[in-house]
């Protein structure tokens, strides 16, 4: 064999179990209990054995507000594999007039040749006039059957009317394909940012309080109505809020195939960050939250109402949100995300809270990789499965901090927390791409995985 892991703790969804791991061809060809030494191999004594992460929700290369994200898919995915992250979901980003094709093209373009880490990717749509519904069969049948579009951002003319989301659900659900929202109210949103504005209320507060609980509960209710009565398969990004919690619960309930996702920032911050002199730099939509939404996202997450735990990755230096100094609509949204999501999650989660390893395996990479139509491929320790693995270690402990990561951004807005477990060596296709601070693997490995319709 080309590789072999030995003396690992597998944690799976249901298991975690002593086995060693073989690696042909960069498959998993073998999980035995004891397997002979191959050309390479690994001790993993002490160490556990982790799916490669799915990290479904990012954003490189992105503009926002007149500004672009500052992790190309180069620095992103290559900050990512220190995270244990071996595949991304990132989004198309479509121009005005384009086709959801053309928007896939550019978006490939930009990503192939550069990646790390293999890579899938979800159709945004946000323009409505096009014929879209004529080009969703063809755009599921190559291997993106997730659509994305925007309840928000009425003025910026990318918000989805009641009639077109309805209309997607609908062709979606015929070719097994998904929707993803982002639930924010467009009608409340704008009205509530023009309130403020003309009071002169702009400071980084402000972008908390222009986006209260409601805002996000109306449009998760709305789409969860919709999707009841069109049929299909509904993703709801970064929720935020324990009233989302609620509505999902009750969306669950009522049989509507439903799928929800939270970010680590609105696990672990406070909006109280926003009163602070640096406000401006946790600026990310929705906003962070308070305790009593925390507690609820943490036990949507232990009841199985939230399956997904990705990070809406949208870094940007800080000079580029001081863009918009003190002007908490003229800031660009986002925060960093992708190269601390395991170990936050693992250390918030598992030790924290007392979340199982394999409920943490679930979040990350198992229902990621089910929901998106990557599985069995990805997001699983199987026989045949891409060898994409991380080894963890669960004892030792750092402290986080911005120039320490690989992310190409300045900022963190994790600065200063002390974290049990961390990634020391993560696994892709059987190549190891990141070793205890080194970088072994070069950009353009990654590959585009299409995805299978899977709902
Ligand atoms: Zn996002």
């Amino acid at each position: 064999m080309d590789l072999v892991i030995k003396n690992g703790t597998l944690v799976t969804p249901g298991q975690t179990l002593q086995r060693d791991i073989g690696i042909e061809g960069g498959k998993i060809v073998k999980v035995a209990q004891t397997i002979p030494a191959g050309a390479r191999s690994i001790d993993a004594s002490n160490k556990l054995i982790l799916p490669g992460i799915i990290d479904a929700h990012t954003h490189m290369e992105t503009p926002v507000k007149g500004v672009t994200s500052s992790d190309d898919f180069s620095t992103g995915t290559r900050a990512a594999t220190a995270g244990g992250v071996t595949t991304i979901i990132d989004f198309t980003i479509q121009a005005r007039g384009q086709s959801l094709r053309e928007a896939i093209e550019a978006r490939r373009k930009q990503a192939d040749g550069r990646v790390y880490i293999d890579y899938a990717l979800h159709c945004n749509l946000t323009d409505f006039q096009v014929n879209y519904l004529e080009e969703i069969p063809e755009i599921i049948a190559s291997g993106i059957p997730s659509f994305k579009v925007f309840m928000a951002y009425r003025n910026e003319g990318i918000m989805v009317s009641n009639e077109d989301l309805k209309m997607l659900l609908e062709a979606t659900a015929k070719y097994g394909g998904i929707v993803q929202i982002h639930a924010e109210s467009g009608f409340l949103l704008d009205y509530l940012v023009e309130e403020a504005s003309q009071k002169g209320n702009t400071s980084p507060v402000f972008h908390a309080k222009t986006r209260p609980n409601y805002v996000e509960e109306e449009a998760v209710v709305r789409a969860i109505s919709l999707a009841g009565e069109a049929g299909g398969s509904l993703y709801l990004v970064h929720l935020s809020t324990k009233e989302s919690v609620d509505a999902v619960r009750w969306g669950k309930k009522r049989g509507v195939k439903l799928f929800a996702e939270t970010c680590p920032q609105y696990l672990v911050l406070d909006k109280a960050l926003y009163e602070g002199s640096d406000g401006r730099y946790y600026i990310t939509s929705p906003p962070l939250r308070g305790a009593k939404d925390r507690e609820a996202l943490w036990q949507g997450i232990k009841e199985g109402i939230i399956g997904v735990v990705g990070t809406d990755h949208c870094p940007f230096a800080r000079t580029q949100k001081d863009s918009g100094k003190d002007i908490f609509f003229k800031t660009p949204n986002g925060l960093p995300g992708v190269e601390t999501l395991l170990p936050i999650m693992y250390s918030e989660g598992v030790v924290k809270r007392g979340l199982s390893p394999n409920l943490l395996v679930e979040l990350l990479a198992y229902n990621p990789a089910r929901i998106f139509g990557l599985y069995p491929r990805k997001g699983a320790i199987e026989e045949g499965s891409d060898a994409d693995l991380v080894i963890f270690n669960p004892e030792r402990e750092l402290k986080i901090q911005a120039n320490e990561l690989h992310m190409n951004t300045d900022f963190s807005p994790y600065e200063g927390l002390t974290i049990k477990g961390v990634p020391e060596i993560t696994i892709s296709r059987g190549e190891i791409i990141y070793e205890r601070g080194n970088f072994p693997a070069s950009p353009g490995r990654g590959k585009f995985i299409p995805a299978t319709p899977t709902h």
